[in-house]
């Protein structure tokens, strides 16, 4: 290895060559400096995933151009303003109003909003996110149909935080399987194929439940400094 490789280049790498081909990876930075975030693109990292849209706004103007920002924190309405039609990827929709509200603003603003459902299975109550069945019986419902600037990518979830990698792989193939149920019950659906799941403990049980896209911040940057 490169001795003149800076830590996060070292670490970035690691995470990648555990990752199968297809899967990809968005190197969660909240609460990083912008230092830190330079690094790992000058080591190729592209994707990066920010959870609060004051520190996405502060970090944007500091990086190049071509970085792909994912916003995966509880959004506010009252913020969405600031990043519709200025992020690559919304992963964290968790309400039915949070939706519309994103289709109103892309529409008036000309831009398609790509987005993710975030589907809560974990046994923590704090988590936010849509219950699996209800999520299927509105897919069925074809609620998204009327969407006009607005497409629905896939699926974001969080297992539960525990060290028992039994629980942790249900949580996983729960999700997998809630993306699979509105397949069967809306077959129309065009391009969901997105499974946002796994973090820096669980993204390996993750991928081997079907993951596309891993959320990976500690592995890559250390400890968050709050
Ligand atoms: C913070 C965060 C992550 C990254 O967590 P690590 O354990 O640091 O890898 C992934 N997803 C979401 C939604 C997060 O808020």
């Amino acid at each position: 290895m490169n001795a003149a490789m800076s830590e996060i280049a070292r670490r970035l790498s690691v995470v990648r060559s555990t990752l199968p081909e297809g899967v990809g990876l968005v190197a969660v930075s909240k609460f990083h400096p912008v230092e830190a975030l330079r690094e790992a693109y000058d080591a190729g990292q592209r994707a990066f995933g920010e959870s609060r849209v004051q520190e996405l706004l502060a970090k944007m103007p500091q990086m190049p151009s071509d970085t792909r920002w994912h916003f995966i924190g509880h959004l506010q309405t009252n913020k969405l303003k600031q990043i519709v039609g200025r992020v690559e990827l919304i992963e964290s929709v968790d309400s039915l109003r949070l939706l519309d509200l994103i289709d109103e603003l892309s529409e008036r603003r000309s831009v398609v909003s790509k987005v993710l459902m975030q589907v809560h299975v974990a046994a923590e109550q704090t988590k936010f996110g849509f219950d699996p069945d209800e999520l299927v019986g509105w897919f069925a419902a074809h609620g998204y149909e009327t969407l006009r600037a607005t497409h629905i990518c896939g699926l974001m979830g969080m297992a539960t935080n525990t060290d028992d990698l039994g629980r942790v792989a249900d949580d996983f193939r729960r999700i997998a399987d809630t993306r699979r149920r509105i397949l069967v019950a809306a077959p129309d659906l065009r391009g969901f194929d997105t499974l946002s799941m796994g973090m820096s403990d669980d993204y390996r049980v993750a991928v081997e439940a079907g993951s596309t896209l891993v959320r990976v911040g500690t592995a890559i940057f250390g400890e968050r400094q709050y």
